[in-house]
């Protein structure tokens, strides 16, 4: 019987690539000292400043949301309704039974009122459906946090997400993207600060955090994420890191260490724009999102 090296209690956890035994109580505090430790790290936020948490109802932006709150800061949750059916129905329903729980506000804006649900948008537009989300979830996130005077957002980006998209753009050699692949992007040109405080937490991790603290989270996918390549390399780093636990670390936070401030020699910021329609910034004259809303209006004839 392993038992939890902490107490000497039975334990109910152990993470092979930490070398760790944990019982229940040990490893939620072992779990909000890492959220912590990551925070302090890059430096992400204050008990000063106020944070929104953007909130999908899935288990890592709950656990995130409630690590945050149990450890001080001062987190509020923003909800974006999508609008895809039964699953943004679930997770919002679940988003906001989460908020009452944890006594703190969640905001919410419906693309619906704003542009147009995610599947009516994919009948008018035919670029992959996933792009286009997460271009609206960013200018929202943006926009919303700003007007609302929030400092920071944060994001319940795991270390599974960020090693997949590492992993896929060294493939690619998209330079400008491993550029931006950091867990704090700061305030500048109108953007706010953006941190990913689950970067170093695997998504086994911040499962078995919500599971462990009660916390209901919604368990099915959305259903325009089948398919996605992103899953293939997720599945491939999962089987690399069953052979050679601590590998997903090692690569994300060995190439932050050594290989992106290589990428950031003698580099010039690139000039960005004032949206002339939103005033949101843009590196042209009019922003993707509002380019998106001429065109869905144009197609729709509205
Ligand atoms: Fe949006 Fe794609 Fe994520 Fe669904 S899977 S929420 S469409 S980005
Ligand atoms: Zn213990
Ligand atoms: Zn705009």
């Amino acid at each position: 019987m392993r038992k939890c090296i902490k107490c000497g209690e039975k334990a109910q956890i152990y993470l092979p690539q930490h070398r760790l035994s944990l019982c229940k109580t040990h490893y939620i505090e072992w779990f909000e000292n890492r959220v912590e430790k990551s925070i302090k790290e890059f430096q992400m936020f204050s008990k000063k400043e106020k944070i929104l948490v953007a909130v999908s109802g899935g288990k890592d932006s709950l656990s995130l949301w409630q690590a945050l709150v149990k450890l001080g800061y001062d987190a509020d949750g923003f909800y974006i309704d999508l609008g895809i059916g039964d699953y943004s129905k679930k997770s919002f329903n679940i988003s906001i039974a989460f908020s009452e729980k944890l006594d703190r506000t969640l905001h919410t804006v419906s693309l619906e009122d704003e542009v147009m649900s995610i599947p009516q948008i994919k009948n008018y537009d035919n670029r992959p459906t996933c792009s286009i989300c997460g271009t609206l979830k960013r200018y929202y996130m943006n926009k919303v946090a700003k007007h609302l005077g929030y400092r920071v957002v944060a994001t319940g980006h795991n270390l599974d997400d960020e090693s997949a998209v590492l992993f896929s753009n060294t493939l690619n050699w998209s330079v400008d993207y491993l550029k931006r692949q950091y867990p704090v992007l700061p305030e500048e040109n109108s953007f706010i600060r953006k941190v990913k405080p689950l970067c170093k937490i695997s998504e086994k991790e911040s499962a078995m955090y919500a599971v462990l603290c009660g916390i209901e989270y919604i368990e099915e996918e959305c259903p325009f994420s089948e398919g996605a390549t992103s899953i293939d390399y997720k599945t491939f780093l999962s089987r690399l890191e069953e052979k050679s636990p601590g590998i997903k670390l090692r690569f994300y936070s060995e190439f932050l260490r050594k290989m992106y401030p290589i990428l950031h020699i003698g580099e010039e910021k690139p000039h960005l724009n004032r949206c002339s329609i939103c005033g949101e910034p843009t590196t042209g004259e009019i922003c993707s999102v509002c380019n998106l809303k001429n065109k869905l209006k144009l197609k729709a004839g509205g």
